[in-house]
């Protein structure tokens, strides 16, 4: 006689998003999800503690954060085996956005386990539709490399025709913010959004020559997304002539304005990097 197949129980993984600032942001499926979990994968297991709390949930937490990532896949495959439900969450948002969550998932679909997301807040998203700029199209990239590269990096995205979205750290921002306004040109609009769903949540709308100067003047504090519009028309226009830039410069320079200024005006005004109209400023000087 043939034995009868015993159908092994199998777990489930969850990516759920949480909220970024605001715990009025949950929902009812985040906490649904959460409250039928029998693991809580957690980037910061006390931090999510507080979380569940909230909730009223008491679950067994487990750490899961970029460096150990890898070497826990073994054993939230092994707990989805048992039949385990598992549910991960980041420190905030969405798992996956600039957070682990993407390989684990991909890892439990590959090996037969039934995986799902739970939609919530992002921060890129907020800061997106919150901008004003085009949202039809649009590359997200997260945070900008460290050191030397960075200005290369950020130089492959000048013509870029879709809005950019970047992460930003406070003690970082003014530098990045200086080199938007030499990459891409101080006319370029932008967006810097700072604490979103926060108590002090700000969105500041202007050009990126503006906000640099806001932010060389003001202490950065907090989480920031940047959101820069794309290469339009006027970007991928043939440059304006040498003879001509200086020409303008020294009308502004003989107008009393001083030579930083009257860089900054001249490069907003054709979409130039302020160090090249600034050194034109200096050949000015010696001519
Ligand atoms: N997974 C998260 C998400 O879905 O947005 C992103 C995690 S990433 C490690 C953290 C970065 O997201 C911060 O440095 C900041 O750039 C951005 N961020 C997160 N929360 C934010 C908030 N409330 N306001 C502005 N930016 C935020």
């Amino acid at each position: 006689m043939e034995e009868p197949k015993i159908k092994q129980k199998r777990g489930k993984l969850s990516l759920v998003a949480t909220p970024i600032g605001n715990l009025a942001d949950l929902s009812e499926r985040q906490r649904d999800t959460l409250a039928a979990a029998d693991l809580v994968a957690a980037e910061d297991t006390r931090h999510s503690g507080l979380l569940l709390a909230h909730l009223g949930l008491k679950k067994p937490l487990l750490s899961y954060y970029k460096h150990n990532e890898a070497g826990r896949e073994e054993e939230l495959l092994a707990k989805l085996a048992a039949g385990e439900n598992i549910a991960l969450i980041s420190d905030a948002g969405t798992p996956g956005i600039c957070d682990p969550g993407s390989s684990i998932l991909l890892a439990a679909a590959q090996a037969g386990f039934e995986v799902d997301a739970i939609p919530g807040p992002c921060a890129a998203i907020q800061a997106l539709v919150l901008s004003g700029l085009p949202t039809e199209r649009f590359a997200f990239e997260g945070f900008l490399p460290r050191g030397k590269v960075k200005l290369e990096f950020l130089q492959k995205l000048a013509a870029e025709e879709r809005t950019l979205v970047f992460y930003e750290a406070p003690h970082r921002l003014r530098e990045t913010m200086q080199m938007l306004e030499e990459v891409f040109g101080g006319g370029r609009r932008m967006a810097v959004c700072r604490e979103l769903t926060k108590k002090f949540q700000e969105v500041q709308r202007g050009t990126v020559a503006e906000l640099a100067a806001v932010w060389q003047e003001r202490e950065p504090r907090g989480e920031y997304v940047l959101v820069l519009e794309g290469c339009d028309e006027a970007c991928h226009r043939p440059e304006v002539g040498e003879e001509q830039l200086k020409a303008e410069l020294k009308r502004l320079l003989d107008g009393g304005m001083k030579h930083k200024a009257a860089a900054r005006e001249i490069a907003a005004r054709y979409s130039l990097p302020v160090s090249r109209v600034y050194a034109l400023g200096l050949v000015l000087k010696r001519e």
